[in-house]
This record gives structure tokens, sequence and C-alpha cells, in this order.
């Protein structure tokens, strides 16, 4: 076994603390990764506070990691000693239901994803554990390449806010002529805004933060409506193709819908820890959809990191010491976090 060390929350609403574990050996299809950056995703405070249940603690967050590879099992064929390489929220599923041999693994029909933390491992039997921490012990299959030439801190996001953004805008093919409005903008907004904008659409935030207006025109977005403001809200009305909902917070989706043009579709992404109320109404008036999408496959998850690579695309972050982390959830909560906090792991040591 190899020793680890990282930062864990003891117990569900308990402050993360340093926690020293074990990795698994590196297995004949395994790369182990010295993490450099990992990014924090509000879905880790929803599990470090049980939000959505069955969290298995002590836990240890983090499915946004970038790394080097510094050592590979004897079949690894795609990645060499020295590689920059990523892991985004899963590191397993069965790899033989029709999801998984369709790339979409997410949506893995027998066993489910082994989440990159809070899931137990296949090889050992016992829980996995994410990425705050100074390196991983993955599959190459689900290990993804990296360019070299991007800032490698703002690359981390990429492999949850930028996949869960990138999947749904390719799922329903958003492009010129669409109008797509983005609700929330956060680590998950950020990401839909600039990549909606790459792909030509006409970009709308929909954001409780009258204060984001300036970064959001600058992030791509060619109008930014403040939802509490009644008047900005109802100027929207009928109005959008598509809606990216990332709010994590309960909310009234009802004066959303309305915003929805006929034959327009709500993906929400977002998870609220309670469920939300909708009236048929705000559905069969306008034949309006609500759909939903989780993460992306590892094959889609390579595409959007080559995408944002050619595109030059990366996460505006705050790089923060992993000893900041419980201050970082607080303004996470209040939504003071421009867009996406990233934990330099070189301050584990310190
Ligand atoms: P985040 O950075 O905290 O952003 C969430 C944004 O939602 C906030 O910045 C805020 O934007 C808005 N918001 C917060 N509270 C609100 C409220 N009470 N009413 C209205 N708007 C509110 O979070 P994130 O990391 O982007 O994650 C967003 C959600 O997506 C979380 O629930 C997370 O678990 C989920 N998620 C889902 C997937 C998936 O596969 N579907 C993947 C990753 C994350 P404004 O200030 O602009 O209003
Ligand atoms: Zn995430
Ligand atoms: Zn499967």
């Amino acid at each position: 076994m190899l020793p680890a060390k990282a930062y864990a929350a003891p117990a569900a609403n308990v402050p993360l603390a340093p926690f020293d574990f074990e990795r698994r050996e590196v297995g004949p299809h395994d790369v182990l990764i010295d993490i450099q950056f990992c990014g924090v995703c509000h879905s880790d405070l929803h599990q470090i506070r049980d939000e959505w249940g069955a969290g298995i603690f002590p836990m240890v967050p983090g499915h946004e990691i970038v790394g080097r590879i510094t050592k590979v099992g004897d079949h690894v064929k795609n990645f060499k000693v020295g590689d920059i390489a990523g892991v985004g929220c899963m590191v397993d599923s069965c790899r033989t239901c029709p999801s998984c041999l369709d790339g979409l693994e997410q949506y893995c029909e027998t066993t489910g994803i082994v989440g990159t933390y809070g899931g137990t491992e296949k090889e050992t039997g016992r829980p996995t554990y994410g990425g705050y921490s100074n390196q991983i012990v993955v599959d190459e299959k689900y290990t993804l390449k990296v360019s070299e030439k991007l800032d490698l801190a703002r690359v981390a996001p990429l492999l949850c806010a930028g996949i869960t953004t990138y999947s749904p805008l390719r799922q329903w093919k958003v492009g010129p002529g669409h109008r797509v409005g983005v609700m929330g903008l956060g680590g998950l907004g950020h990401m839909a805004v600039k990549l909606a904008a790459a792909m030509g659409a006409e970009v709308t935030v929909l954001s409780t933060s009258p204060n984001k207006e300036a970064d959001a025109k600058e992030l791509g977005a060619h109008k930014f409506v403040v939802t509490r403001d009644k008047e900005q809200l109802k100027s929207v009305r009928n109005y959008f193709d598509f809606i990216i909902n990332t709010v994590s917070a309960p909310l009234d989706l009802a004066a959303y819908l309305n915003l929805l043009r006929r034959d327009g579709t709500m993906i929400l992404l977002g998870v609220p820890p309670e469920a939300p109320q909708v009236h048929a109404f705000n559905l069969i008036a306008r034949r309006r959809r609500i759909a939903g999408s989780l993460i992306g496959g590892i094959a889609e998850t390579q595409e959007m990191l080559d995408f944002c690579a050619e595109h030059n695309i990366v996460s505006d972050i705050e790089i923060i010491d992993i000893k900041d982390i419980n201050e970082s959830y607080e303004r996470m909560l209040k939504g003071d976090v421009k867009y996406r906090f990233v934990i330099d792991l070189a301050t584990l040591n310190n």
C-alpha cells in the first residue's frame, strides 16, 4: 500500500482536518498521479454535509484533479511517467452495460459509477478517496490526457464544472441562433457561459447577484438579468430555447420555466437537497420540457478538454491553501467565489 496525505471530513458536518491513509498499489492498468491541483465543487460541500445521504466518512472530497504521472502499471498503454493527467468524478464503472459501451459511463446501468470519492474501490473493497490529497491511483481507462499548454490550476475545474456543462450543450446541439440562459454564476455557471458562447449561442446570465454583471459580460455573456428584480425577469419571459440551471439551493422553478419559449428546455444540473415543485401548467402551456444531465462520459470529457485547449478556455479561479478549505466552503455558500476555488496541493506539505 502507498501512504497518502489528505484533508478529510471525519464525519458529516465536521470541519475538514489532516488525514493520513493508504492508496492501493499501482496495478497493471493503473497510473499513479502526483496531484498538483484540485478544484472545489459545490458537490463536495453537499456531500461533506451528507445532504444527498449515503456519505462514507471519513470523506476526502475532490473530483477536479490535475497532476503529473509518476508511475505506470505494466500494461498501461496510453500514459507514461511525466505526462500530465486529469481525473474527474468517476474512477470506474461496470464497463459492460449498454451505457458503458456507448461511452456514457456516468449512466452505468448495472453497478453505477465508482465515484472518485465516497464510492467503493473494486480492487480493494475499501472507500475511494478524492483529490484533496497528494496522490491518487486510477485505472488508465478513467484517466484523461491534459495539455501542458494550459495553466494547470485553471484546467482542474474542467474535470467536473467543464464537462458537466459541455455535455448537455452538445447533447442538445446548442449553437448559433439559440438563446441560452445560465442560472447561477458559480463554478458550473461560469463554464456554461464560456462554452455556450464559444459554441455560438446568445448567452444570458440569470443571477441573484447584481455585482456579477461586469464579470458575466467579460466571460462572454451577451445579457445579464437580476432574477430578484421582477421587471428584469419579465423582460425575458418566453425567451429562451434552453436554460442551464446550475443553482445549488432550493428555489421556485415555476418563475424560471416561464422564461422558456415554446418547446424550450430547462436542463437541471444543480442538485439542491430538496425536490423542486412544478405545476403542470408551467410545462403544458408552451410544450416546455425539463431535463437533467449528469457530468459526462470519459470520451466526451477528453473531447471537452481538447475543445478547451483549442479555444483557450480555462476556468476563472482563486487558488487556496488547503488549510483554508473550511473557510472557502463558507464563502462558497455565500456565493463569494470567482468562480472556482482550486487547492494547490503543494500546501499539504506546509
Ligand atoms: P457554486 O459555485 O456554489 O454556484 C452555484 C450558484 O448558484 C451560485 O454562485 C449562485 O449564483 C446560485 N445560487 C446559490 N444559492 C442560490 C439561491 N438561494 N437562489 C438562487 N441562486 C442561488 O456551485 P457549483 O459548483 O457550480 O455547483 C452547482 C450545483 O451543481 C450544485 O448543486 C452541485 O452539486 C451541482 N453539480 C451537478 C453536477 C451534475 O453532474 N449534474 C456536477 C457538478 C455539480 P448567482 O450568485 O449568480 O445567483
Ligand atoms: Zn463536481
Ligand atoms: Zn455500466
